[in-house]
């Protein structure tokens, strides 16, 4: 039997309540942790910001005035530190150059539009521009990550399509949901609320080896059991 995705969206809210996502201050800071996040724990993520705020250079003009030497290693605990300065780096220097440094200029347009620049600059993914796209811009896209595909293998709410790729888990969700849900901004609160509450219940139980007794979706799932 096949999930609704509306379904499992309020499962998951009504287990875990509402998550409130993304952690940061401001639009710059989604975006710099969007970028450090890659390949890193979140909690990595948020000392390497700290240490930007301490500095006072969590800015787009702060990260563009600092020395390349000095940002990698304030940034160094979220791993991968000499790529991350650059991709940081690159995308201040985009913003200032093409947007007079305005990021609401850059943010706020046609989604294909932001999307397609946000992945033509160095090492900015799918999974990094969407998040960018989402959670800094509002737009309505949604954010796969692992957790979503793993869980896409693990639930038959994604029938027959292909777990590992990105696009088509993206688009079975926006179209499931859209067809839910009429209005613009209630589907990007949608988009937040769910991205946060697939991670949440990756880390609580649908892990590597899921813990499923607990899992609110053991009873729709083929996997479960353990
Ligand atoms: S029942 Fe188990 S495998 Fe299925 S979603 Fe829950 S934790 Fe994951």
């Amino acid at each position: 039997m096949e999930i609704k995705i509306h379904d499992l969206y309020k499962t998951l809210l009504s287990h875990f309540g509402k998550q409130g996502w993304w952690p940061a201050e401001d639009k710059f800071e989604v975006i710099v942790g969007a970028i450090l996040t890659q390949n890193t724990a979140w909690k990595n993520v948020e000392k390497a910001i700290d240490r930007l705020k301490k500095e006072k250079v969590l800015s787009l003009d702060g990260i563009l005035n600092i020395e390349r030497e000095v940002l990698k290693e304030l940034i160094k605990p979220s791993g991968f530190y000499n790529q991350k300065a650059d991709r940081l780096k690159s995308f201040v220097e985009y913003i200032d150059k093409n947007y007079k440094g305005n990021l609401n200029l850059f943010l706020h347009r046609d989604t294909n539009k932001v999307r397609e620049e946000l992945l033509s600059l160095n090492g900015i993914g799918l999974e990094t521009a969407d998040s960018i796209l989402l959670y800094a811009g509002d737009h309505a896209i949604f954010v796969v990550d692992a957790y979503t595909r793993r869980l896409c293998k693990r639930l038959p709410l994604l029938k027959g399509m292909d777990c590992d790729d990105y696009e088509s888990i993206r688009k079975k969700i926006e179209r499931e949901l859209k067809r839910k849900i009429k209005d613009e901004k209630e589907l990007v609160k949608i988009y937040k609320e769910f991205h946060a509450l697939i991670v949440k219940l990756a880390k609580t139980y649908c892990k590597k080896k899921p813990v499923c007794k607990k899992c609110p979706l053991m009873k729709k799932c083929s996997f479960g059991g353990v």
